[in-house]
């Protein structure tokens, strides 16, 4: 097997019969016979083989023998099981069987007068002894007993089985074994974490009924996410690193000066002085790469509006990139009534431009008519064609990952990058995010800000705050109230946001609306744009609202099921409202029942304070960096060897964070890459090794 290794395409590990769904395979593990490696269990179960069925059998996964007696096929295209009754020792057997719409393979699969091996979750039956919904068939004893033990369970897709995976699993790891993987991490780093080699690391998560899947308690699955972290971590580090000529931008600040004079209002200090960083940045000579960190509301986007209008005086584009597209709207309608003033070309660029307009769109930004580029992730598309590119601005970054951030490097002459985030974070986790990126703070709030009064209620109280909303609506003001989930879950008595709609509706009749994540992108688009105008003054969402929106005369937030929202997360919705200079309020409903100890920590937390840094570093203390990962967020970076939304994880994963971001910074600057390149190969994509090859 020496020409062959696991970089080698997934196919050579499907047997045959099983080749023909290589593709299937490619879509859920990925091409190479690695990335099958990689494909996670994510718990195990237990198979019970016995001919004779008890109560304590039922909820297990079982494996029986079954004399089948009677079959009723349920009618073509009805939503009706077929039933087959049969029985097993005396006790009397009940099958169900959804979708099994060809009367012949039902006939041939459970045969009237017949024993049959079937496998799976025993159920109570109302009228007989026992039931199975479902289950699978086997095709002899023999098949049935072996089919009894712990069994890996895989995430799976239709057309694949977890027997398909199993026996391309056993295969794939011969490969591994064969490919003789070098170790890459220091021997000091893996004594001590108590990690074993790559290799045996993946082999012993495979192997059949090993524990913690996922979860990161086992030292192989923790020895994986150290690798991937790792090497997210020098990724970032490369894509930070250019050796091509810096653009160096230097004017009188002509156009600066010109908004400075039509803005209605005067800069902070704390504002100044970023700018005046970041203006140094981008004049000096070297690339800058720069995160502008400031608390909700204390004006960051004006500070990237000047530094546009710097680049835009010296004759470069400008791209300001949102996470959503509600974000990305509010930033394009804000910056072109200033930009139309000066006569600067702005356009905006999301998946809702289509046809002749977003035609004309790319048409201006690749002749250089337009100067500004505002909008989503559509921006990194092929398709986007910038005449001299010279600055990006990157709102809320940490949603971005490395090879979004490459996308944007290359389609410019290496411009200026400056990233802006609400959520501040310490040090350690700057470098772990960004890479060695310099920083500025503004760490003021524009005067004249009302403050914002937070307090929390029970659920049982609910009346009490649709009174004083009343008031608030009688006074013209606006509503902002937030729901964790859009689906009504059947695991936790989740508020859904539909239901509260429906609530308030009985209250507010004409002056409800509700936005959410699926809908369609123009319906949410109108609804927010509704809200804005006044013509209903409460909005039921989602979190869609959480980043960055700014409507001033919303001066009440509502935070339904408080206890399920993280630190940050509550800090950003509060920050919604107190925009303007009327007071405002934020109220935490949370449900008792559903409250831990530390869902009650946050809550207390965000009652005392308003101030993010302070927010950040309890969050730190309380969850271990958790939130800083942007937990239940959309747009968030998936990793393959973990779940990062497993609370348990989170604590682990910032320890990795730190280790390795330090590791990586070691690693890249001493120029030790190529020890590295196999890792690389394994977890990155084909943009990060390009870079590192050009290294
Ligand atoms: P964030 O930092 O959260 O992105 P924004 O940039 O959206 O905050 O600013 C919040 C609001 O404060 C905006 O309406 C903006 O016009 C206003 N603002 C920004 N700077 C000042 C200032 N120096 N004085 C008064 N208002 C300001
Ligand atoms: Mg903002």
């Amino acid at each position: 097997m020496s020409t062959s290794d696991v970089f080698d395409d997934i196919s050579k590990c499907l047997s045959y019969g099983l080749e023909s769904r290589a593709k299937l395979f490619k879509r859920l593990c990925g091409k190479r016979i690695i990335d099958l490696c990689l494909h996670m269990p994510v718990y195990t179960i237990e198979k019970v083989y016995t001919e004779q069925l008890t109560k304590s059998h039922i909820g297990k996964i079982v494996t029986t023998r079954i004399y089948v007696e009677h079959i009723e096929r349920a009618y073509p295209r009805s939503r009706r099981p077929s039933i087959v009754l049969g029985k097993c020792g005396k006790d009397v057997v009940e099958i169900l069987l959804f979708n099994y719409a060809s009367p012949s393979y039902l006939h041939k699969s459970f045969p009237q007068g017949q024993t049959v091996f079937i496998s799976g979750k025993l159920c109570e039956s109302y009228k007989y002894n026992f039931q199975f919904v479902n289950p699978e068939r086997l095709a002899s004893q023999a098949a049935a007993v072996n089919a009894s033990g712990i069994f890996n369970i895989y995430p799976l897709t239709t057309g694949i089985y977890q027997n398909s995976i199993y026996g391309a699993m056993k295969s794939a790891l011969k490969y591994l074994e064969n490919t003789g993987i070098p170790e890459w991490l220091p021997s000091e780093t893996l004594s001590t974490n108590n990690f074993s080699s790559f290799s045996e690391a993946i082999a012993e998560i495979h192997r059949p009924g090993s524990i913690g899947y996922s979860d990161l308690v086992t030292p192989a699955r923790r020895r994986l996410c150290f690798d991937e972290v790792l090497a997210e971590q020098i990724g970032i580090r490369l894509s930070n690193f250019t050796d091509r000529a810096v653009i160096i931008i230097q004017n009188d600040k002509v156009l600066i000066n010109k908004l400075l004079q039509i803005l209605e209002f005067s800069l902070t200090n704390s504002q100044n002085e970023a700018l005046g960083e970041i203006l140094s940045d981008i004049s000096s000579g070297t690339r800058m790469m720069r995160l502008l960190q400031g608390d909700v509301g204390s004006g960051k986007t004006i500070v990237a509006i000047l530094a546009i209008l710097y680049a835009v005086e010296s004759g470069y584009q400008c791209a300001f990139l949102a996470p959503t597209e509600i974000l990305a709207r509010q930033h394009y309608r804000i910056i072109a009534r200033y930009f139309d003033q000066l006569w600067i070309g702005t356009e905006l660029l999301t998946a809702n431009e289509k046809g002749k307009a977003r035609q004309r769109i790319l048409g201006n930004i690749e002749t250089g008519a337009a100067k500004v580029l505002v909008g989503t992730h559509a921006i990194l598309t092929e398709s986007v064609k910038f005449q001299n590119l010279g600055l990006v601005i990157i709102d809320e970054q940490h949603r971005f990952g490395v090879d979004q951030r490459l996308q944007l490097i290359d389609k410019g002459n290496n411009p200026h990058i400056l990233s802006m985030t609400a959520t501040p974070i310490p040090r350690t986790m700057v470098m772990a995010f960004y890479g060695d990126i310099a920083v500025s703070s503004i760490t003021e709030k524009p005067v004249g800000r009302a403050p914002i009064t937070t307090s929390s209620v029970q659920i049982s109280r609910l009346p009490e705050v649709l009174e004083s909303i009343r008031k608030i609506i009688d006074q013209g003001q606006k509503v902002y109230w937030v729901c964790p989930l859009i689906e009504e879950s059947t695991k936790v008595d989740y508020t859904c946001v539909i239901n509260r709609f429906e609530y308030l509706k009985e209250y507010f009749p004409d002056d409800v609306q509700m936005l959410y994540g699926k809908m369609k992108s123009c319906e949410k688009q109108e609804i927010f744009q509704g809200f804005m105008e006044g013509r209903f003054h409460i909005l039921v969402s989602t979190t869609v609202i959480e980043v960055g929106v700014d409507v001033q005369d919303a001066t009440v937030m509502i935070i339904e099921n408080a206890e399920k929202f993280g630190l940050s997360q509550l800090h950003q919705l509060r920050g919604r409202v107190g925009r303007g200079t009327l007071p405002s309020y934020c109220i935490l409903v949370f449900d008792p029942k559903l409250s831990s100890k530390i869902s009650m920590d946050r809550i207390r937390v965000i009652k005392s304070s308003n101030d993010g840094f302070y927010i950040a570093e309890k969050d730190l203390l309380l969850r271990g960096g958790g939130e800083i990962f942007g937990t239940r967020q959309s747009g968030q970076k998936k990793y393959r060897t973990f779940d990062i939304n497993n609370p348990d994880n989170q604590s682990i994963v910032y320890e990795t964070l730190k280790q390795t971001s330090k590791l990586a910074a070691e690693i890249v600057d001493q120029g030790n890459i190529d020890d590295y390149s196999i890792l690389l190969k394994i977890f990155s994509t084909e943009k990060v090794t390009n870079i590192r090859q050009s290294f």
